[in-house]
């Protein structure tokens, strides 16, 4: 972590693609770039499926590889022992959906129409004129973390503000320095739990006056000497000096009071937000908002249409368990697609 990397290089690849031709047609297609699509596309491509993958670009606002591109080191996807740059791992990644003839093109899709088969879609360069046609769609857009947008936010982000404990809590910046999570779910909870691991003592500043967390964690929480909650506590400012973060202004909602509390790094537990929009309303979602899949599957209440990745999973949101679950899903889609024929 700690500083924002370039993101991927802008590709061209693809880009021959924004001057449709009409009846397009893709066997299977996957929409996202994140390790759920592209651990897709391998198995895909390797099975002869001949997947197309649009990669998006700067779709909700990530380029395209996905949420490991906003990150520095990678410490715990398993194959690299000295770690490599989030950027290097998804380009890895690319490479390798590429070498077995995954057709790669670089456009944010649009719109999807799922309402009969084949499956319709649009990019956002052929919104007006005719649409692709796909047998099969896995979804793999993916999520992103609920920023609070506080002053001084832009400037401590990765400089002390975070919303990955479990990516970023083991970096030196925060080796017994006091901590500080927003947040009152099982999130928050369970991030500030680990975070006792690294930090002299956590902080979890809970909006309310109580949590919303499941009891049990909520058990967990008080019984652990070195997480300090304050309830009915809000953030109004981080602060630092121009590197890192070193304060957090706060303010108790039932007193009004102010004060500066002194914490090296900040992680936000207040949710996420799948990327869900363009089959919003067509396809089940659970009770948060994010693609709901039958249980250990990728099957969604539309046949053919399935989902991977973070944009099904409110819990794990890890990027081997992304690829694990695009495996799951081109495993999903071959049969399907073998089953049709
Ligand atoms: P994402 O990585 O979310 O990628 C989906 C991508 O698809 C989008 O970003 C976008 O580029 C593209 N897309 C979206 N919509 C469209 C569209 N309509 N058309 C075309 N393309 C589209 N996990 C770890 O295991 N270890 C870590 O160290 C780690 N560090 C992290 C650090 C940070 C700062 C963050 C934010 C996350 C981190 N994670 C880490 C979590 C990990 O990044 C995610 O769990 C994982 O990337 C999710 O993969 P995904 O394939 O579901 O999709
Ligand atoms: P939740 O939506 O459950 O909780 C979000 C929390 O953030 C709430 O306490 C909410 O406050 C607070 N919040 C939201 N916006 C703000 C804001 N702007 N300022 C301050 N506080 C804010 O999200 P989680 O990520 O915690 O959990 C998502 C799902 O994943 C849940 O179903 C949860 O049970 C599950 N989960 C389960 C785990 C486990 O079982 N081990 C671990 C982690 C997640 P308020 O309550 O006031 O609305």
């Amino acid at each position: 972590m700690i500083r924002h990397i370039t993101p991927l290089r802008t590709r061209l690849v693809g880009l021959g693609a924004r001057v449709q031709s009409k009846m397009v047609h893709h066997k299977v297609t996957i929409i996202g770039s994140g390790p759920a699509a592209h651990t897709a596309a391998i198995y895909l491509a390797r099975a002869e499926m001949k997947p197309t993958l649009y990669e998006g670009m700067m779709a909700n606002g990530i380029a395209a590889g996905g949420q490991l591109t906003t990150t520095t080191e990678i410490e715990n996807f398993p194959g690299f022992p000295d770690a490599l740059s989030g950027s290097e791992l998804m380009e890895r990644m690319r490479q390798q959906s590429a070498k077995f003839g995954t057709n790669i093109i670089t456009e944010t899709v649009s719109k999807v129409d799922l309402s009969s088969k084949p499956f319709k879609l649009w990019t956002e360069f052929n919104e007006n004129s005719d649409p692709v046609t796909t047998d099969a769609i896995i979804l793999a857009t993916g999520a992103s973390a609920k920023r609070m947008h506080l002053p001084g936010e832009e400037t401590y982000w990765q400089r002390g503000i975070s919303a990955c404990a479990v990516c970023d809590g083991a970096v030196p910046i925060f080796r017994n320095k006091p901590l500080a999570v927003i947040g009152g779910g099982d999130s928050a909870c369970e991030e500030a739990e680990f975070l006792t691991k690294y930090g002299s003592k956590v902080y979890i500043l809970v909006r309310k006056d109580h949590f919303r967390a499941s009891v049990i964690m909520q058990r967990r929480i008080e019984k652990n000497p070195n997480i300090i909650v304050l309830f009915n506590t809000v953030a109004l400012e981080a602060k630092g000096d121009g590197k890192l973060l070193n304060v957090l202004r706060i303010k108790n909602v039932k007193t009004g009071v102010e004060n500066d509390l002194e914490v090296n790094g900040l992680f936000y537990a207040i949710g996420h937000s799948p990327a869900t929009g363009i089959v919003k309303g067509q396809v089940d979602e659970d009770e948060t908002g994010y693609v709901q899949t039958v249980p250990g599957s990728s099957l969604t209440s539309v046949p053919g249409f399935f989902a991977a990745g973070d944009v099904q999973d409110s819990r794990y949101r890890q990027a081997v368990t992304s690829a694990g679950s695009g495996c799951i899903a081109a495993l999903d889609a071959e049969r399907y697609l073998t089953a049709q024929k």
